[in-house]
Parts: C-alpha cells; structure tokens; sequence
C-alpha cells in the first residue's frame, strides 16, 4: 500500500510519490493575523497536521518540511489597527494586532494537539524576496505598471486558470471592465501597490508600498521549501484566486512546469448550511470554544474539536453543530475510561497498520477512528490493546502527553439540555457578533409579553422596534411564546 492523495490540479487521486524522500516538503496557507482564528480556520490546521504526522511517520521525522505562514500584511490588519488603537502610531498599532493574534493562534492550535511546522514565516520578514521576485516577473515580461500599481498580466501565461480550471475568456466575459480600465486584462492581480503616505509600506523599485497577498505565498514557500516541492494545502476558498495565483507567479518567475505536485484542499465547516467566515457573523472563534462558555453554555476541552474534524474525511464539508461535538466527546469519554490509568505519553509504539492504511486512502481519517472504535472492546481487557490504542490515538494527535483522568470530570448534558442548548447556538453565535448580549434580547421579549398581556400595545411596538434597530427579529408564536433570530 502506498499514500494516495487527491489532487486539485488533476482532480483524481495519485499516489504520492516525493520529489526527495530525505525531505518532504509541505506547504499550507495560514491564518491572516487580524482576528482570533474562527473554528473553521482550525480544520486546515488540523487535516494538515494530521498528514505532517502521517509523513513524518513514513519518511522520517527529521525527513519532513512542513511550512505555513503567517499573513501579516493585509488591508484588514492596517483597518483593525485603526479601530483597536486610536492615537497610536500606525505601524506600533499593527505590531501589536499581529502579536496579539499570532500569540493567540499559537494557543490555540496547540490545544488542538498541532504539532508545530518547522517555520511559520511571517510576510513582513519576506518583503525583499517579494520585490525581487515581483523584478523577475517584470523582466521575464509577466508583470507591468500600471497607476501606480504593478500588476500580473494573466495573457501572458498561455495556461493560466489550470488549478481552478476556470478559462480565461469565461473570466474576462464576466468582468466589470470599466473599473479595471488600467489593467490590460480584468483578471490581472495586484503584485505591489503604493501607501498612501499614512499607510504602511516598504521602499520598492515602484515606490513605497505593499505587495499584494498572492506574491507572499509564491515567496515564503520558495525561501523554504525551492522554486519546486511537493505539497500545497489550504481551505477550498483559496484554490481561486488565492492559489491559481501564487502558481502563476511562482512558475511564471522561475520558469518551471510546477509550483508544488499535489494541491490538497480541505472542505468547509459549515453553520447550518453556510461556510463558517467572519463576514456572515455565523462563526465561534477557537479560543471561545475552548476557553469560554460562549458555545452552547460551556467549554469545550481541545480533543473534542479535533474529533469533531475528523469524524469527517477532509475533503467532504463539516455541519458543526453541538450534536457533533457530544457524539465526539461521547468516544473520547469512552477512551478515556478504558486508558484512565496509563499516561499516553508512555506508548512509544508505532500505530496501528490498519489506522496508517486508512490514512494512505486520502487521509480517511474516518476509517482509522472506525478501526480504533473496533479495538476498544479488546483494550479493556489487555494492556497490550490499550497501549496500542493510546498510541493510535496519539497518532492521531489526541490525548498528546496528558493523563487523561481530567477529561472523565467534565460536566455532561442531558439529553434534554441539549436539546434546548441546540436550538440556541447558532443564533446565538450571530448575536454575540452583533456585540448584544443575549440577556438583552430576553429581557426585552419578556418586557413585551408583559406589555402585550396589559394590552399595552403602543409599548409592544416600541420594544419591537427598538430589537428590530438591534438586528433582533421577532416572531409571537401561536402558543403565546416569542422567538427571536438575527436578520440577515
Ligand atoms: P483565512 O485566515 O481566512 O485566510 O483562512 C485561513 C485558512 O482557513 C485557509 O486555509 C482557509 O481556506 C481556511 N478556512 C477559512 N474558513 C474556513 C471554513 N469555514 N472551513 C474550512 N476552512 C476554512
Ligand atoms: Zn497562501
């Protein structure tokens, strides 16, 4: 058996075959420093790091490259700066927005039992390596000027589209020409752009300014990993543009075939339907999963989350939802009665052949937990059984190096808890990004039932507007009750 992975610029699977056994190199796209990371943002990290493990443990340890790199150069970031720290001078302000979130994604993988990659580059260290590759792009004639933006002229790579296979004319057909009347093709991207004097920005052969986001990913992979290697990873949202482009770049300026063999993409977690981004205000952040009792009235430890993700194989999309996070807590539970009295870090033993070969299936890592469940039975009675199973759960990146007693006195639902805790969440979470505490709304929906029953109507309706200028809308049930949901 060998490692087989899907490949987004074939669109089948391959076997995995690497450029140089002694170093495999990986590279995946990290989080843009803005915001704490949302429990979406956590699934690359952890389908990434499920493979880093797994080619560790095929090549070797020391035999392994695994980069992702940290975006902090962003319009978002220079915005945010803006509103969290008035009156401080702008690139102080960004350094602490950056610090505080790097710090806090650092945390807050680790919880989620990531092993660290071997360089998380950051864009601001690269700023050189992005103005000379941006000179090649120039020179080779794939790159020009143009009001006082450099652009990448897409008609000059005749393949252009070949990871999302969009074609170019379909792209052009679609485009608001006048907008981009400087851009010599609609779908020309930003390499460099000027700052205006007030905003943050780099000498450069153009003038000060910034690079756009695509270039750092064509750069930071090649200062680590070569102009060629193996594996790019990310969430699907960045196969176009995000990914098209770093291969027209990183090919265009190099001259290769490829940027990197295997293109891997993993699907979206999703909120009832929708994929989980900080725009559509449906997300939880990691940290308030872990640390706070935002997400259904309690925390929720690290192990449960990884399994949550990996119930699921990671190219098919995740509805996450508290009913997920029990059923995942239910079979950690189980495990961590039957290895309560064994310190996981003691099995040293490789994992289960039949877990690896689940994993050489395009990483199912649902196989291997179906495997495990099938063992636990076995572990109950044998110590040889458990210590596989702990190893075969470490393999997996849970229960790293703890005890896993604290895990058997965490507070459980009832089933009907749950029940009234799931109706809740989701709308919830939408309120909480809205800034209104959630006391808020019931209050005021009580104040009107109250109204209502004093045929107070002119007071109904002004506690129904006031939610309505809230965001909150409400809806009186037949049975007497009222409900409320976020507008959209
Ligand atoms: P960002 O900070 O938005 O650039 O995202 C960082 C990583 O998280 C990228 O690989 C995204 O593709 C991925 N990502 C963002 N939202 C989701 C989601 N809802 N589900 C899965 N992956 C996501
Ligand atoms: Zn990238």
């Amino acid at each position: 058996m060998t490692l087989r992975i899907y490949n987004t610029l074939t669109r089948s699977k391959e076997e995995f075959t690497p450029l140089d056994p002694k170093n495999v190199r990986m590279y995946v796209c990290g989080p843009t420093v803005y915001d704490f990371a949302h429990i979406g943002n956590a699934r690359p990290a952890i389908v990434f790091d499920v493979l880093y493990r797994l080619l560790r443990h095929l090549y070797g340890e020391n035999h392994v490259t695994y980069v992702r790199n940290i975006t902090d150069v962003d319009d978002k970031i220079n915005a945010r700066a803006l509103r969290d720290y008035p009156g401080v001078p702008l690139n102080d302000a960004i350094r602490r927005v950056t610090e505080t979130t790097y710090e806090q994604y650092q945390k807050d993988v680790t919880a989620l039992g990531c092993l660290r990659p071997e360089f998380q580059p950051r864009a601001t260290e690269h700023i050189a390596g992005m103005i000379s590759m941006i000179e090649a792009l120039i020179a080779r004639g794939h790159a020009y000027q143009a009001e006082g933006e450099v652009l990448f002229d897409v008609g000059a790579m005749p393949d252009y589209g070949q990871l999302s296979h969009r074609k170019l004319d379909e792209q052009v057909a679609g485009a608001r020409v006048a907008v981009d009347a400087h851009k010599k093709n609609p779908a020309d991207f930003v390499l460099w752009k000027q700052s205006e004097p007030h905003e943050p920005g780099w000498e450069s052969p153009w003038g000060r300014g910034r690079p756009g986001w695509h270039i750092e990913c064509s750069v930071m992979s090649k200062a680590h990993l070569g102009e060629v290697f193996d594996i790019h990873g990310g969430g699907l949202d960045l196969i176009f543009p995000h990914h098209e482009n770093e291969l027209a770049q990183s090919r265009c300026a190099h001259g290769t075939k490829v940027m990197a063999n295997y293109w891997m993409h993993n699907g979206f977690l999703q909120v009832e339907g929708q994929k989980m981004s900080k725009s559509l205000g449906n997300f939880v952040t990691i940290s308030e999963l872990l640390n706070t009792e935002k997400f259904g009235g309690r925390k929720w430890p690290g192990e449960v989350l990884r399994l949550a993700m990996l119930m699921t194989n990671y190219r098919e999309p995740i509805d996450f939802s508290l009913a997920r996070l029990t059923e995942a807590e239910s079979k950690i539970g189980t495990w961590s009665e039957i290895l309560q009295n064994e310190t996981t870090k003691n099995f040293v033993q490789p994992p289960s052949a039949d877990v690896v070969q689940a994993l050489y299936d395009d990483l199912n890592t649902n196989a291997a937990l179906e495997f495990i469940s099938s063992c636990e039975t076995g572990s109950r009675s044998s110590a040889a059984a458990r210590a596989q199973l702990g190893a075969d759960l470490g393999f997996l990146g849970m229960f790293p190096d703890r005890e896993v007693q604290w895990f058997l006195d965490l507070p459980r639902f009832s089933q009907d808890e749950m029940q009234s805790i799931r109706s809740r969440v989701v709308k919830e979470m939408q309120a909480n990004r809205l800034g209104i505490e959630i006391e808020a709304i019931t209050t005021q929906i009580a104040a009107r039932l109250e109204a209502r029953k004093a045929k107070n109507w002119a007071e109904s309706d002004r506690i129904r507007d006031e939610l309505a200028g809230m965001g909150i809308a409400i809806k009186d049930n037949k049975d007497g009750t009222t409900s409320w949901e976020v507008k959209r």
